[in-house]
């Protein structure tokens, strides 16, 4: 690792203060470190979020549930507020990769992040959730912009995420093996608004499924989810090949819906 200066501000104003001066925001370090370590990112100063009380908490607000950017995936697992409004939800969380990455990696970090094979995009994108900023309000569908790319700005930190209170949701992802990240992964809901789909471990990031949206909202049953899903622009490597990631989107949202469906 290059040398770097360590701040662990105690209030969001110091966060944004640093922030704003050029620090780094540090969240569970889960990717952030490994980054460092391998020389691919190399701030001259981290700023630790972990002891800013102003993102953390797990609270029902209205309609929505909103989830502190510090929550840990662990605490979302188990909080009973998600369990009871958005089961899906906590499910997910569940299965974020082993238990340390659970105890450590955050809400903030996975989707500030945006790894294409993440599991959060798909839930905030799925649900139609809104990020809250230190600067704004960002709905879920300008969010994800691309690989790795986010609309947040340079020092823009995201403080919490409100996910709408859907009527049904279920999350299912077939696990790459090694990591447990997506080789695929589905979330689907229905809200009062309609139905939505968002698929992630495709391509070069989350994305909502205009096909199966408009399959479920005919029928939200698993037989309407099992339609021939196009292969074209999904990724090809080593993992599954774009034909095989097709093949799965199906599968998957044939399973999430029969989940969601209890
Ligand atoms: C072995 C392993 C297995 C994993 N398996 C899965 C999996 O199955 N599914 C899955 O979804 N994920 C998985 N992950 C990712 C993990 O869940 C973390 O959420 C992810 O690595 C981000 O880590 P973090 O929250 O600690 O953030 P960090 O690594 O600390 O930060 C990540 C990035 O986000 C920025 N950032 C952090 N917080 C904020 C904020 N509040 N505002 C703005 N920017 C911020 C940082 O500056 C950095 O650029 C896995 C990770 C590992 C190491």
């Amino acid at each position: 690792m290059y040398a770097f200066t360590f701040e662990r501000p105690t209030a969001l104003a110091e966060a944004t203060r640093l922030a704003d001066a050029g620090g780094k925001p540090l969240a569970g370090g889960q990717t952030l470190l490994a980054s460092m370590k391998l020389r691919l990112a190399n701030p001259e100063q981290l700023v630790d979020l972990g002891a800013v009380p102003e993102l953390t908490g797990i609270r029902r607000q209205g309609n929505d549930v909103v989830i502190g950017a510090m929550a840990r995936h662990a605490e979302v697992a188990s909080s009973d507020e998600v369990r009871k409004a958005i089961p899906g939800l906590a499910d997910l969380a569940a299965g974020i990769g082993d238990r340390q990455v659970r105890a450590l990696g955050t809400l903030g970090g996975s989707v500030a992040n945006n790894d294409p094979a993440a599991c959060y995009p798909s839930a905030v994108l799925g649900l139609g959730a809104t990020v809250q900023t230190t600067k704004r309000k960002i709905a879920a569908d300008d969010f994800f912009t691309g690989l790795f790319t986010t609309a947040l700005e340079e020092s823009e930190l995201i403080t919490a995420i409100a996910f709408p209170i859907p009527q049904k949701a279920a999350y299912i992802k077939f696990k790459q093996p090694a990591s447990r990240f997506a080789l695929i992964g589905v979330f689907v809901a229905q809200t009062a608004s309609g139905v939505r789909v968002a698929v992630t471990g495709g391509g070069s990031g989350v994305f909502r499924h205009k096909g199966l949206e408009e399959a479920l909202t005919r029928s939200f049953t698993p037989a309407a989810a099992g339609l021939k899903v196009s292969s074209e622009g999904l990724s090809s490597d080593l993992h599954a090949s774009a034909e095989y990631r097709a093949q799965l989107i199906s599968v998957m949202a044939q399973r999430a819906v029969a989940k969601a469906n209890g």
